[in-house]
């Protein structure tokens, strides 16, 4: 498998979306001093790196990463390895996750999250596939709305590969 040659997001319209975001995310939290960012790894890192320079309120960044049990398909089987350094208790947190595809781990990070009792809990996600979904997840600020296609690049992965492209790429046969 290999990239697309030409993007399926361009650079300019993933960036015009993450301003967006942005603008929408600031007017939300505009009045709260206790804004905490939950970026999960890898692939949120990116979007959530250009993301939070064009928020300017004070807030902290936290990072998880989760991992589904291969071939159990309940919900709420997710281990989250790396958890939140700080208390979430009283908290406004914001997830930002890269894409919201069946909808099983974001689910699982977001009832996880809520059992730190955060004063509340929204999702941000960069891309949305909701023909796929298979788990109902409310996501409160969604970037960009794509069809049922594997993509790859900004922070999205193919076996760790094609993170670092600005734009995103859907995944071809060779
Ligand atoms: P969900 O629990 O919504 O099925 O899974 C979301 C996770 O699956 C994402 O955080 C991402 O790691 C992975 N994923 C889902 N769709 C894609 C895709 O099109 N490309 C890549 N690279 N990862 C995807
Ligand atoms: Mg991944």
């Amino acid at each position: 498998m290999r990239r697309s040659s030409e993007p399926l997001i361009a650079e300019t319209q993933i960036q015009a979306a993450v301003t967006r975001l942005a603008a929408e995310i600031s007017e939300r939290y505009r009045n709260c001093d206790t804004l905490v960012m939950v970026v999960v790894l890898k692939g949120g890192t990116i979007f959530a790196s250009d993301l939070m320079r064009r928020i300017s309120l004070p807030l902290a960044v936290e990072y998880i990463r989760a991992k589904s049990y291969d071939g159990i398909d309940s919900l709420g089987d997710v281990l989250l390895p790396v958890l939140p350094e700080q208390p979430l208790r009283g908290k406004s947190v914001l997830v930002i996750e890269d894409i919201l595809d069946t909808g099983r781990t974001t689910s699982a990070i977001m009832k996880t999250l809520n059992e730190h009792d955060p004063a509340s809990l929204e999702l941000c996600v960069l891309l949305d596939k909701p023909s796929r979904r298979v788990v109902p997840v409310d996501a409160q600020y969604i970037g960009i709305t794509i069809e049922d296609r594997f993509v790859v690049g900004y922070g999205l992965d193919h076996d760790e590969r094609y993170r670092n492209l600005p734009e995103i790429y859907t995944l071809e046969e060779e």
